[in-house]
């Protein structure tokens, strides 16, 4: 018989997808890496489970504790999954912007969710921030991941997210490309690679235009889970060869045609991260092959992009010469 034994088997070994229509006049294999395939959804059980058997493992976190996160996204969901096959309780705390779709999946998979004020500072007692070091100090057996401290993030990707990637394309990857949010992935992922081609394989970053990752002042942008407006621990500049900014706009342009012309049902991170692969396989032989990374799947933004009346509202919808041009009859 064949049978996985557990949820927590199956995080990981995801497919590797050649990208055939939105790489029209590429000479370079563009293969995407469908991180919708693990069980929560997304890249983020990858972390889960490995921050989890590291805190086991240190003690840090003991049979019948709770692990207490601020996040409302993917990661919670790899977190939720793990500790519900593992006997771990789980406390979530997330901003009450957050849809009532992600906190419903939260709590569908028995984890507890504190919703807090977004209108306040963070110095308020009820912000997110401080709502969440108080539960950790006052939850008996409390553990706190934080996933962008933790080196246990980058350490699951250059664990299993590299050697996948190298044992995939059977050494012939020459770069990878992943969006940056914490860094978990582009760090740990692209060190792995950098080691085992002896820094042969070129990595790139992508990132929202605005974050600080590529030189912005850390304005607000849309995409969500990646960018950001500080530096994490668990990014490493060093490992990223360049980083190249994608506009919202271009962003969710392409996560529409993945949908459209690649059957991909992806979320916009995803989208980003094809913009900034297809920028650089533009310039490369018919011997390179680009890797892009895409975290997590469309279904969690059926509201937002892939609804024509939101992305109107912010113009995403225009063409380029869609704008009036002098002479037109308006
Ligand atoms: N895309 C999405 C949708 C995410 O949730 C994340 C994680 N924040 C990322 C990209 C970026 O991954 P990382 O945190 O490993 O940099």
């Amino acid at each position: 018989m064949q049978f996985h034994d557990s949820m927590i088997s199956l995080v990981g070994n995801t497919p590797l997808l050649r990208l055939n229509n939105v790489t029209a006049g590429i000479r370079a294999t563009v293969l995407a890496k469908v991180e919708y395939f693990n069980p929560g959804g997304s890249v983020k059980d990858r972390i889960a489970l490995r921050m989890i058997e590291a805190a086991e493992a240190s003690g840090e976190l003991r049979p019948g504790g709770t692990i207490v996160e601020p996040t409302s996204g993917n990661t919670g969901v790899g977190l939720a999954i793990v500790a519900q096959q593992k006997g771990y309780k789980c406390v979530f705390v997330c901003p009450d912007k957050v849809s009532t779709d992600k906190i419903n999946v939260l709590r569908a998979y028995g984890a507890e969710v504190v919703v807090c004020p977004t209108a306040v500072d963070p110095e308020h007692p009820d912000s997110y921030y401080n709502v969440s070091d108080r539960l950790v100090r006052e939850t008996p057996g409390a553990w706190k991941p934080d996933q962008y401290s933790n080196p246990n993030n980058p350490r699951s990707h250059y664990e299993t997210t590299g050697p996948e990637l190298w044992e995939q394309t059977e050494g012939r990857i020459t770069h990878f490309v992943a969006g940056i949010g914490t860094g978990g992935t582009i760090s740990g992922t692209g060190r792995y690679l950098k080691e085992i081609s002896d820094g042969k394989v070129r990595i790139v970053g992508a990132d929202p235009e605005g974050s600080v990752y590529s030189g912005g002042s850390g304005r607000p942008y849309l995409v969500e889970g990646v960018g950001e407006d500080f530096w994490p621990t668990a990014y490493d500049q060093h490992v990223t060869d360049e980083i190249v900014a994608v506009s919202d706009k271009d962003s969710f342009q392409m996560t529409r045609r993945l949908a459209k012309e690649e059957g991909l049902l992806v979320g916009g991170s995803c989208g980003m991260a094809v913009v900034a692969a297809l920028k650089v396989a533009e310039g490369l032989g018919p011997d390179d092959v680009v890797v892009v990374l895409l975290p997590d799947s469309g279904r969690g933004y059926l509201s937002k992009i892939f609804n024509d009346e939101w992305m109107n509202d912010y113009g995403f919808l225009e063409q380029p010469g869609d704008e009036p041009r002098v002479g037109d009859v308006l």
